[in-house]
């Protein structure tokens, strides 16, 4: 039966930063990595912005970046868990910089700061437009060099395993579906630390890749872990309208930033009818702002205008972005490049103190999974990246200091679903995918939401998928559809109508 010290769930820069960090103050201690796809298909690598941090303290500072934050989450952010994170930053930033991860600086050598909504300063350090496949690079290169640390690519985790002593819940172990080997298997730990992303697949049009369908809310909340705000979706204003396409490409916010417009269908800019900061109003305004256009001219996307700002710099700030454009014939300097809000970002998730601890205390979550109270109602942008990097460090802090308390279980535990066949066709999932992010899109967009109808529609879809197996089967696909209708209902309920939702 394998064994590891310290279990992370997940390969993205929470996950990769937090075993970095406690590989090298703990090679006494195994750590094992699982991650359910190839360990760079995360959230993080798709980050474009870059990560907001207070570099230049004569031009800005801790308290402005403090009061941007505070501000973007409409009066619901924990205030010392902001300013934790804030400054802290510079430390974690330049731990980024000496694992390797490079930043853009400008001619006069100094970092080339990229502006964002909600931002009042320049104060955002990327590395051209793939700020975060610069990081997730990076780190993984260090990851496989590092001894202590097993990273197990295609290796997806389904269930948390919890034993309860004197009163106190432990979580002493974890199943997992052993892709390559088409196995389900159970591994003993002292600690698990789960970075599994958000849960941006559950809506119709989003920018999160496949990987995020929600899996470790949904583990969390069956081994009876607290899960809080998860009526908090941001909606990204500005992804790339391609139809049906999923996930969306994004438009990151720092093309705003460095002076695109957003328009109507009749070529006039309309934001500043909603905010006085126009294209530079927080996300959820910037999102919700265009929702109200697009409803009134009954057009499926609004634009963004590129045609006026220096493409040769624009090219130099965006290659990505013009690449891809360039790829379907859009050419941004001298065509409107069509775009729609996209489901983003889960500011709430499980709940955690400020190391990073759950209402569990060997579980550990970190990262876009957890709900630290930083990000209140609506994320400040490019706060992401920053926070994973600050949780991550002061879970490290903590469970260097905590672990001697927890030993490996005794109880072996066989797999519970050792004796059954283990099937993986996706194909009539796929369809029941699409009916629920229809009800979750319909459902967190409306006005006038029917809480019952959602949770009846969530109920109707669970009996047709466990229609579809077997009971001497396991079917993977199934798991995946599960952890997505557990996350679904929990938005749902804590979507109730005194609390307001952030699109
Ligand atoms: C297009 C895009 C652009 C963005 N741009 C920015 C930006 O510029 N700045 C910023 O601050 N933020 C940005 N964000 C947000 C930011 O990238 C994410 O919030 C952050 O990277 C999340 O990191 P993470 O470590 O929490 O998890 P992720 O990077 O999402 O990784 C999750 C990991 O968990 C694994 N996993 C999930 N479930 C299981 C399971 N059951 N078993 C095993 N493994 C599992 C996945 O396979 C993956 O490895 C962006 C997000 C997107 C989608």
């Amino acid at each position: 039966m394998p064994k590891t010290d310290i279990l992370i769930v997940g390969s993205g820069i929470s996950g990769l930063f937090f075993a970095i960090k406690t590989a090298r103050k703990r090679p006494d201690l195994s750590i094992c990595i699982m991650t359910k796809e190839k360990a760079n298909n995360t959230n993080t690598q798709l980050a474009q912005g870059g990560i907001a941090v207070v570099t230049n303290q004569l031009k800005d500072s801790f308290e402005q970046h403090i009061k941007d934050t505070l501000k973007s989450g409409a009066g619901l952010c924990d205030e010392e868990i902001v300013k934790m994170v804030i400054q802290q930053a510079p430390e974690r930033l330049e731990e980024l910089i000496e694992l390797g991860a490079i930043f853009d600086k400008n001619k006069e050598g100094q970092w080339d700061l990229g502006l964002e909504g909600g931002h009042s300063q320049h104060r955002i350090l990327h590395h051209k437009d793939s700020s975060g496949l610069e990081i997730e690079k990076k780190l993984l290169s260090i990851i496989t060099q590092t001894a202590n640390i097993e990273l197990l690519e295609n290796h997806q985790v389904i269930e948390l395993n919890t034993e309860t002593k004197r009163n106190e819940v432990n979580c002493t172990g974890a199943f997992f579906y052993d892709k390559n080997n088409n196995a389900i298997k159970y591994i003993r730990t002292r600690a698990i630390v789960l970075s599994t992303g958000g849960c941006g697949q559950l809506f119709e049009n989003t920018t999160n890749p496949a990987i995020a369908t929600g899996d470790g809310i949904a583990m969390a909340a069956r081994a009876g872990v607290e899960i809080k705000d998860m009526q908090y979706m941001q909606f990204h204003p500005t992804a790339l309208a391609s139809g049906n396409k999923n996930p969306l490409f994004l438009i990151s916010e720092a093309v705003r930033g460095f002076g695109a417009y957003i328009i109507n269908d009749e070529h006039k800019r309309f934001l500043f009818k909603y905010d006085l900061r126009g294209e530079l109003a927080t996300r959820d305004i910037v999102s919700r702002a265009i929702s109200i256009e697009m409803l009134e001219t009954q057009k499926k996307h609004v634009y963004l205008d590129c045609r006026h700002l220096d493409q040769a710099d624009f090219f130099k700030h965006f290659p990505s972005i013009s690449a891809h454009c360039n790829a379907i014939g859009l050419y941004p300097e001298k065509d409107l490049v069509p775009i729609v809000p996209a489901a983003h970002y889960q500011c709430g998730g499980i709940k955690v103190d400020r190391n990073g601890v759950t209402t569990i205390k060997n579980l550990y979550a970190i990262g876009e999974c957890a709900q630290t109270g930083l990000h209140g109602k609506n994320r400040l942008a490019s706060n992401s990246l920053l926070e994973a990097l600050v949780f991550a460090h002061q879970a490290s802090n903590n469970i260097d200091k905590t672990i001697a308390a927890f030993i490996f279980s005794s109880k072996i535990l066989l797999p519970k679903f050792s004796t059954v066949n283990i099937k993986n066709n996706y194909e009539p999932y796929q369809i029941l995918k699409k009916e629920l992010q229809k009800l979750i899109t319909s459902f967190y967009t409306s006005d006038e939401r029917d809480t019952h109808l959602a949770m009846l529609k969530i109920k109707m879809l669970k009996n047709e998928a466990e229609n579809l197996i077997d009971k001497n089967e396991i079917t993977i696909p199934f798991i995946d559809f599960s952890n997505m209708l557990t996350t679904a209902l929990i938005i749902i309920k804590q979507c109730q109508p005194e609390k307001e939702h952030s699109y």
